[in-house]
């Protein structure tokens, strides 16, 4: 089974990818992943890949095409694999299309849309606090100090994160959204495109995927 699977920030898009590929027991093949072991390993990629991203600007599409082509090509893809942040956008999605011809394998089968309301996603992702001593994490809803805005470990301050400020989040929102329609609209011409409700508990989002999956094998 060859998946894409997308969804905002805070949708739990991570946690739900894990999921289904132990459950198909296909390879999770996630750009940020692949990017990160590779500035690691400071690879002439990694190197490549830092450069871009240390001054602020986006891996350029022949880049990310490039490596997926090399993780695609891997045995382990065989029976299938799950995407995870690639393609975002129309031009990588045909990239992918062309990749895909030239392995001699079939295209998507499936991809799977994990939706939550934008007001939700802004509770979600507005609500983590940090201690300022010894870094702890902590979220006003799902994982409260005892006392507010003290860390319990250490008593230290909590504070809110610049990257967690209710207008950074919006703006990352609406990007993800003007980004991520259009190539929605392309997948859904194919008809592949499932959405699963992501405002469910963990286990309830991966059951709504379970049955999608079993849909389709
Ligand atoms: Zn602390």
């Amino acid at each position: 089974m060859r998946i894409l699977i997308m969804g905002p920030p805070g949708a739990g898009k991570g946690t739900q990818a894990a999921r289904i590929a132990s459950f198909c027991e296909i390879p999770h093949i996630s750009t940020g992943d692949i990017f990160r072991t590779e500035i690691k390993e400071s690879s002439e990629l990694g190197k490549k890949i830092k450069s871009y991203l240390d001054t602020g600007k986006l891996v350029p599409d022949e880049v990310t095409v490039m490596v997926i082509k090399k993780r695609l090509q891997q045995p382990d893809c065989s029976r299938g694999f799950l995407l995870d942040g690639f393609p975002r956008t129309i031009p990588q999605a045909e990239a992918l299309d062309g990749i895909l011809i030239g392995l001699s394998k079939n295209r998507l089968d499936l991809v799977i849309n994990i939706s939550v309301d934008a007001q939700v996603l802004l509770e979600r992702l507005t609500g983590r606090r940090v201690c300022r001593n010894c870094g702890d994490t902590y979220h006003i809803l799902y994982q409260p100090p005892q006392k507010d805005e003290i860390c319990d470990r250490c008593g230290g301050d909590l504070y809110q994160r610049s990257d967690d400020t209710a207008e950074t989040v919006s703006n990352r929102l609406d990007v993800y959204q003007r980004q991520t329609a259009p190539l929605l609209e392309y997948y859904q011409k194919r008809d592949i495109v499932q959405e699963v409700n992501g405002e469910l508990s963990i286990d309830q989002v991966f059951k709504e995927i379970e049955k999608v999956i079993r849909s389709i094998d």
